[in-house]
C-alpha cells in the first residue's frame, strides 16, 4: 500500500513524554524511544504489531502538503508501561545522499522526531496495519524475525503475552539481527528493558551481529537461522506456528535466503510460505 492511501483525515495531537537514545551516545547510529500521550478522550485503539503514522510538521519540499512517516507501535494495547492513553515507538535517525549534489540530507520525520523534546506535540495518525497480530490461542507457537527497528513490534507482542495474558504455553523463538552489540536495540548493555519480560520457560532469543559493521556488512542473520534449523523446520511444519519477519528489506532476505536452504530448493519455500501465508500463519512487515 502507498502513504498516499493511508487515511489521515483525522488526526491526534498527541504529545511527547520521554525521549530516551537506546543506542549509546558514543555509537554512531541514533536510535531513540519515543513514549507518546494522546490527549484524554481521544480514539487510538491499538494492537501489538500496528503501526502508527507521524505528520512531520512542514513545509514540505516539492510543495508537498503532508510528511507521513509510519512507525511500528513499540508498546502493549494497554499504553506504554501499562499507562492508558500512551504509547511507544522506536525511530532510528536517517539521513540519505542526494545522488547529484552528493550532499548528506536527514530525512525529515525521523529527524523530527529525534530532535523532539518531552512536551512536544506531534501529529499521529492510525492505526494502521492488521495483519501482524499475536495469535488467539496461548498455546501457539511464534517464530519471530527481525532486524534493528523491527524489533518493535516484538517487543510488544513479548509484553503482550507474558505481561498481560499470561501463561503462554506455545514456543516463542525471537530470531534478532544488528550491525553490533551496541545496536541490540532493547537489549544491548545501554538498554535491556526486553529482558524485563520474557522471563519465562517458553521464551529464547537468539541474535546475531555483523561480521564486520565498520564496513556495513549485514549482520549474519541467515547462518543464526541455519544453525537453529532443525528447531525451525520443526515449528514450520507444527500447524500451530506463526511466522513475523519485520524490519528493513535485509531483514526478509537474510530469513528468505535461510528458509531456502533449510527447505531444500527455493521453490520448496515458495511453496511452503505460500501454504503459511493462505493459513494465515505467515506475516510480514518490511519497509
Ligand atoms: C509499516 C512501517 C513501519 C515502520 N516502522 C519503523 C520503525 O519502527 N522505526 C523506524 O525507525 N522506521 C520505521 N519505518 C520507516 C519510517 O516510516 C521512515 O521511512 C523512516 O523513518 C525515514 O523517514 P524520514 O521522513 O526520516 O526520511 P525521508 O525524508 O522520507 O527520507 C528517507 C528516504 O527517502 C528518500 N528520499 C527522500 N527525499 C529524498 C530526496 N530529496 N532525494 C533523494 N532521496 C530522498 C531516501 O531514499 C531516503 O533514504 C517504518 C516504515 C513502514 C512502512
Amino acid at each position: 500500500m502507498y502513504l498516499s492511501e493511508y487515511d489521515i483525515t483525522n488526526p491526534v495531537t498527541a504529545t511527547l513524554v520521554a525521549s530516551e537514545r537506546i543506542t549509546p551516545l558514543n555509537w554512531e547510529a541514533e536510535v531513540r524511544h519515543l513514549v507518546l500521550q494522546l490527549p484524554q478522550g481521544a480514539e487510538l485503539d491499538f494492537v501489538e504489531g500496528q503501526s502508527i503514522g507521524v505528520l512531520a510538521p512542514g513545509p514540505h519540499a516539492f510543495g508537498n502538503k503532508h510528511h507521513l512517516r509510519l512507525y511500528s507501535i513499540a508498546s502493549s494495547r494497554k499504553g506504554e508501561a501499562g499507562k492508558e492513553n500512551t504509547f511507544s515507538i522506536c525511530v532510528r535517525r536517517c539521513f540519505y545522499l542526494d545522488e547529484i549534489s552528493g550532499e548528506q540530507y536527514p530525512g525529515v520525520a525521523s529527524n523530527f522526531l529525534c530532535d523532539a523534546r518531552p512536551g512536544d506535540p506531534v501529529q499521529v495518525t492510525g492505526p494502521y496495519g492488521a495483519h501482524f497480530s499475536v495469535p488467539a490461542d496461548d498455546t501457539s507457537n511464534m517464530l519471530m524475525v527481525g532486524v534493528g527497528t523491527g524489533i518493535a513490534p516484538f517487543r510488544a507482542f513479548v509484553r503482550h503475552i507474558y505481561e498481560e495474558r499470561g501463561g503462554w504455553r506455545g514456543k516463542v523463538r525471537l530470531f534478532y539481527g544488528a550491525k553490533s552489540g551496541m545496536e541490540l536495540l532493547y537489549r544491548n548493555e545501554h538498554n535491556k528493558d526486553m529482558a524485563l519480560y520474557y522471563d519465562d520457560a517458553s521464551f529464547r532469543a537468539f541474535e546475531a551481529v555483523s561480521p564486520r559493521p565498520a564496513f556495513d556488512h549485514p549482520p549474519a542473520l541467515d547462518n543464526l537461522l541455519l544453525q537453529h534449523r532443525e528447531e525451525i523446520w520443526e515449528m514450520v511444519d507444527d500447524p500451530k506456528t506463526y511466522i513475523f519477519v519485520a524490519g528493513l528489506e535485509n531483514a526478509k532476505a537474510k530469513f528468505d535466503k535461510a528458509m531456502i536452504a533449510i527447505a531444500g530448493s527455493e521453490q520448496a519455500w515458495q511453496n511452503r510460505r505460500a501454504d503459511l501465508q493462505a493459513s494465515g500463519r505467515y506475516a510480514e512487515l518490511i519497509y
